[in-house]
């Protein structure tokens, strides 16, 4: 089972993707992810990504691209993945398109703008596994610390108010009009996000059933 998750930045979609590859045993591939370990690492690709990343901008396509292809070739992704993050603009999803990976459904988590700021700005990450927090919706259990791997956590630097402004909008630019893209091939399914993360997991394996 390939899924693609669609939403705005901050929709939930790392955090559920965890929860349904967990459940179905498929791997979860978050470009951001891949991204932000390439910055760590000082890698080319990271190196290439950082000023676009640090200021809300999408990363060039050949670069994510490049990284996104490598990255489900692997033998760990054959028994399927959940996409989180890619595609994000239309030239991305006429990518994957060509790449000829079948997709079984994109899930769009739908959440208004007004409560994605309210989440992005509360939120926390691992520095370590990547799981994220907020300071009020999934509180950590000690200070600083990961609750799933004790790892330190910290606020991104893009989740500061201004960037979050700035990510919104290419998120309504870019990536919004997928919407309509995978509408027309007859793979959307829309999950309204509900305040409790359990509740839009709910949402997402239902949708999950019916398309199976
Ligand atoms: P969020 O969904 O919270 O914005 P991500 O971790 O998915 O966070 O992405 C963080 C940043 O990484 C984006 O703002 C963008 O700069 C870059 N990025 C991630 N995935 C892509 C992609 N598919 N294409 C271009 N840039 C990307
Ligand atoms: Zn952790």
């Amino acid at each position: 089972m390939n899924l693609i998750f669609l939403g705005a930045p901050g929709a939930g979609k790392g955090t559920q993707s965890e929860k349904v590859c967990e459940k179905y045993k498929i791997l979860p591939i978050s470009t951001g992810s891949m991204l932000r370990e390439a910055m760590k690492n000082n890698t080319p690709s990271g190196i290439k990504a950082k000023s676009y990343m640090e200021s809300g901008d999408l990363v060039p396509d050949e670069l994510v691209i490049g990284i996104l292809k490598d990255r489900i070739a692997r033998p760990d992704a054959e028994n399927g993945f959940i996409l989180d993050g890619f595609p994000r603009n239309v030239s991305q999803a006429e990518a994957l398109l060509k790449i000829g990976v079948n997709i079984d459904a994109v899930i769009n988590i739908s959440v208004p703008d007004e409560e994605i700021i309210d989440r992005l700005v509360g939120r926390r990450m691992c520095e370590k596994c990547g799981a994220s927090f907020h300071t009020i919706y999934r509180p950590l259990k000690i200070e600083g610390k990961c609750n799933i791997c004790g790892g330190k956590v910290i606020q991104r630097d893009d989740d500061e108010p201004e960037t979050v402004l700035k990510r919104l909008k290419t998120y309504h630019e870019k990536t919004q009009p997928l919407i309509d893209f995978y509408e027309q091939l007859g793979k959307l399914k829309i999950v309204i996000g509900q305040k409790e993360i359990s509740q839009t997991t709910s949402l997402i394996f239902e949708a999950i059933e019916e398309m199976a």
